[in-house]
């Protein structure tokens, strides 16, 4: 006989000298099937009324639960890695690990099954090259090969890895969902008293923003503790990474940014430039909506999180700042691809040679990440679309790069940063190393070393947290970053925080953080956990996070990449070529957001292998073009 019919009978056991039983009941279910077993157990007694509540998740057992079911699938999944590898057992042993992983990571979001299947089948590609082209020859005690030659011998591998990871995402919601069930969420003492809700206010939807709302509604089970808004000038969520390839027109605009609102389905979503904050009434006031008028927002907080990124820093240079096109937001690579379009439109009638060349002369100012994946795009593009252009010569196109140290992506090891730059050479790229960017004026660029005549300076030379934190009287550091602890907190004042590029992060080591979206991801995940931490009385934990690597994209189907190798810290795996390109179209694929955009954006991938580029301009320069 179950707990619950024990009770029940014992309830209904006749009272001596009669009357109903003075009782009240309340049972704290552990899982569904007992709150149903209860249920059944107490009206089947005819005993009445009754209130049967959810046992409090703790964080360990669903965790712990989910770790073991992943576990289990990775084993039940393991067939087509033990398959295609000489070493089986390792196969299953890494397939174990990578299900407890895939289930533990997955937390308690909800994501439709096929999206999970199609992120799995993606991870596949990355998990292939770490795995069997490094990982299980270092098992096997061999040298690391990642010559062509050698690549093409795991092939077949690579069939194996896509067929596990899908099957991974197929099967790893279905077991958390039945191990929950069985073994119920865990139990936790029963709440205290509570005090009125409280309201987290995230400021700015970028990576930071929105990994840390999508935290706080996973770590906020109940919506009674604490409600979550989150305010953003931008309604969705861009993924910068693939910036340079809306630019160089092989993705749509749409493609690469996920609407907020969508996204996030627990958390008052607002539209708006925060533009003043009142720490002493803990207020956060809200722009009115329109230039031309709308109405003023005031939003009061518990926590307000800073999260406002940062925006291109011209060091001061006004005509560099006239002149030159921004890329950090999609707005801006739409107008850069528009604005290439433009030239090419105006070259092909132009009569005068000189006036002619210096229209398909793009400057690309900044040899960090984002300026070489756009001089790479904006390579690809303009000579991708010369065929449409009859009377532009492909010699007069100029794509030049200019950076002011003696060798591009400082991110990258030294012969990862020459090898880049030896391929971007060969694909028809300049490079001005060594040299700055001076000045800017109508048809020409001022170099530290001469003078380049061109329509088009693209300018990610230099970015700097957003001025707005310095001007309500936040404390920065130099840079403008926010100066926060090592949990996030802003020290002397209770509940504001800062993460992402706005703040000056350091981590357990003192080491500071890069502004990365990597990094921002992960802090915004460790935020949420410090907010649900400081709610439940506990002390915030300090941030820590070890890079995973750096993939960057140089241009046709080409891309450099050096990844930390799995607990040895100090040894890197670098490789370029066209497996990273697959490697890094593979993670970003599976990092975007909802079936539907991963569809779209490996449809239009598809496409543009076959296709020539689409020239249609979607935005019209004439009032805003800066040449
Ligand atoms: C072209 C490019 C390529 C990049 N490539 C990579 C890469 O390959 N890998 C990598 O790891 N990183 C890359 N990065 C860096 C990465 O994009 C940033 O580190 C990351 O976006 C930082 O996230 P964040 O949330 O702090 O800021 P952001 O993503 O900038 O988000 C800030 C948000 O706050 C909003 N906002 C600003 N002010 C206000 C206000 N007052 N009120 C309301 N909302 C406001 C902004 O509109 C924006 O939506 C790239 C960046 C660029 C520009």
């Amino acid at each position: 006989m179950s707990p619950e019919h024990s009770c029940a009978n014992y309830l209904r056991r006749p009272r001596r000298g009669g009357g109903a039983p003075k009782f009240e009941l309340s049972i704290v279910a552990t899982s569904r099937l007992r709150e149903s077993h209860a249920a059944n157990a107490i009206s089947d007694r005819g005993l009445s009324p009754i209130s049967i509540a959810p046992a409090r998740r703790t964080i360990l057992a669903p965790l712990a639960s989910r770790l073991i079911s992943g576990g289990i699938c990775g084993a039940l999944c393991s067939y087509p890695l033990a398959w295609t590898h000489a070493l089986p057992g390792a196969g299953v042993l890494v397939a174990v690990l990578l299900g407890a992983g895939f289930s533990g990571g997955l937390g308690g979001a909800r994501r439709p099954l096929a999206d999970l299947v199609l992120a799995g089948g993606a991870l596949g590609i990355p998990l292939w090259l770490l795995g069997s082209c490094a990982g299980f020859r270092a098992l096997a005690g061999q040298a690391q090969d990642l010559s062509a030659e050698a690549m093409r011998l795991h092939l077949p591998a690579l069939l194996g890895w896509i067929l596990f990871g899908c099957a991974l995402g197929l099967v790893v919601p279905w077991i958390n969902r039945a191990a929950a069930r069985v073994m119920g969420p865990g139990t936790a003492p029963p709440p205290a008293p509570r005090d009125a809700p409280k309201r987290i206010v995230i400021l700015g939807g970028g990576f930071a923003g929105m990994a840390a709302a999508e935290g706080l509604e996973e770590g906020i089970s109940d919506a009674d503790l604490a409600s979550v808004i989150l305010v953003s000038d931008q309604n969705a969520l861009l993924f910068t990474p693939m910036l340079a390839e809306v630019a160089g027109g092989s993705l749509e605009p749409g493609h690469i940014s996920a609407p907020l609102r969508t996204a996030l389905r627990r958390t008052e979503f607002v539209r708006g430039r925060a533009e003043s904050v009142d720490f002493e009434k803990r207020v956060v006031r809200i722009a009115p909506s329109t230039q031309r008028g709308g109405s003023a927002l005031e939003v009061p907080y518990d926590h307000v999180v800073f999260a406002v990124g940062s925006v291109s820093n011209y060091f001061g240079a006004a005509n560099i700042q006239r002149h030159a096109f921004d890329f950090k937001t999609l707005l801006d690579a739409i107008r850069i691809r528009n604005h290439v379009i433009e030239m090419f439109e105006r070259a092909d009638r132009e009569g005068d040679p000189n006036t002619r060349q210096a229209l398909v002369t793009f400057v690309v100012a900044g040899g960090g990440f984002a300026g070489v994946e756009l001089a790479g795009a904006l390579n690809d593009f303009a000579r991708g679309i010369l065929a449409d252009y009859p009377s532009v010569p492909g010699g007069d196109i100029r794509i030049v790069l200019v950076h002011s140290r003696d060798r591009i992506l400082p991110e990258l090891s030294d012969s990862l940063g020459r090898y880049a730059q030896e391929r971007m050479a060969a694909r028809g790229v300049e490079f001005r190393l060594g040299t700055r960017v001076l000045d800017a004026r109508e048809g020409a660029v001022v170099l530290s070393d001469g003078e380049i005549p061109t329509r088009t300076l693209a300018w990610t030379a230099g970015s700097a947290p957003s001025p707005w934190l310095k001007s309500i009287g936040l404390e920065t550091d130099k840079r403008g970053a926010v100066v926060v602890e090592g949990t996030m907190a802003v020290a002397g004042r209770t509940g504001v925080w800062a993460l992402g590029d706005c703040a000056a992060l350091r981590d357990a080591r003192e080491n500071p953080c890069p502004p990365t979206a990597q990094f921002a991801m992960r802090e915004g995940k460790a935020l949420a956990r410090n907010i649900c931490r400081t709610m439940e009385g506990k002390a915030p934990v300090p941030f820590h996070f070890e890079t995973l690597g750096a993939l960057c994209v140089v241009g046709h189907q080409t891309a450099c990449a050096e990844l930390t190798i799995p607990f040895s810290r100090q040894k890197q795996l670098r490789f370029s070529g066209l497996l990273a390109w697959m490697m890094w179209r593979g993670i970003y694929v599976s990092k975007l957001p909802g079936l539907e955009r991963k569809i779209r954006v490996l449809v239009n991938w598809t496409f543009e292998l076959f296709f020539p580029r689409d020239i249609v301009q979607t935005i019209d320069l004439r009032s805003e073009d800066p040449s």
